[in-house]
């Protein structure tokens, strides 16, 4: 693979929080087209790479590239227009907004019906339509992990940051998420996630990065990196 491969490069990407490490100097590469998964224990930093890469957080040092241009510190709204989409560890839906509307109030630059038409096309993908009239305030906790998704892709990016998707639902929606996924793969889309749930990571990824302590400890295919000393010195 060439280096145009890369959709995703972040290297040696560093964060402290009032002098504490939260990134020590992180490097990793996410390829165009895979599913891209982070594993780590609560508090290795997953969320605040995230975060750097899209944009809300400057690092303290390192740098990131999106599709070969260097973003390093750029505003989330620029991360967004190359084509980086998100989700949140925790939903950041409008509550007073219904479904449709969550959808449609995200789509920048386009007329509202194109919007409409879009958000439509998503809800059916994502088989939720029949959530779309719901207020933000209603939805299920994993409604809202679908909404989430569908939210991010209004804004067609090539690549989507998921955090934590499958956290905290139950095993046949995470499944029916994985197949979503997989979907929007084939259709071009790279994914790059986090999660604890080891059963998706290991059967859907491509590769797999684990942090620990802010410092990645391993990489590689994930059955490899089951298996790694490292890794499960950093779980157990
Ligand atoms: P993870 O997502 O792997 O659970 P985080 O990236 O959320 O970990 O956090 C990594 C470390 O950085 C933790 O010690 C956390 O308390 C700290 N941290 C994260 N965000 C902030 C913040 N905004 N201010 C201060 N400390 C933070
Ligand atoms: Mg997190």
């Amino acid at each position: 693979m060439s280096a145009s491969d890369d959709i995703l490069v972040a290297e040696k990407v560093s964060k402290r929080f009032a002098g504490r490490v939260a990134l020590n100097e992180a490097s990793l590469t996410v390829k165009r087209g895979s599913i891209t998964g982070v594993i780590g224990p609560n508090g290795s930093g997953k969320s605040t790479l995230f975060n750097i890469i899209a944009g809300t957080l400057a690092p303290n040092g390192g740098r990131v590239w999106i599709r070969g241009q260097d973003v390093t510190g750029a505003s989330a709204a620029e991360i967004c227009r190359r084509g980086v989409g998100r989700t949140f560890q925790i939903s950041r839906l409008f509550a007073e907004m219904t479904v449709m509307e969550n959808l449609v109030a995200v789509a920048h630059g386009v007329d509202d019906r194109a919007a409409v038409k879009r958000a439509r096309e998503l809800l059916e993908f994502l088989e939720i339509t029949a959530i779309a009239d719901k207020w933000g305030s209603e939805l299920s906790y994993g409604q809202r992990k679908l909404v989430e998704i569908a939210r991010a892709l209004m804004l067609q990016p090539v690549i989507m940051l998921l955090d934590e998707p499958f956290a905290g639902i139950n095993p046949r929606l995470q499944n029916r998420i994985v197949e979503h996924l997989r979907a929007l793969c084939a259709r071009g889309l790279t994914v790059f996630f986090i999660d604890h749930e080891m059963r998706i990571v290991l059967s859907e990824c491509d590769l797999v990065y684990v942090l620990a302590e802010g410092s990645v400890i391993a990489s590689g295919p994930p059955e490899r990196v089951r298996d790694d000393p490292r890794v499960l010195d950093a779980y157990f």
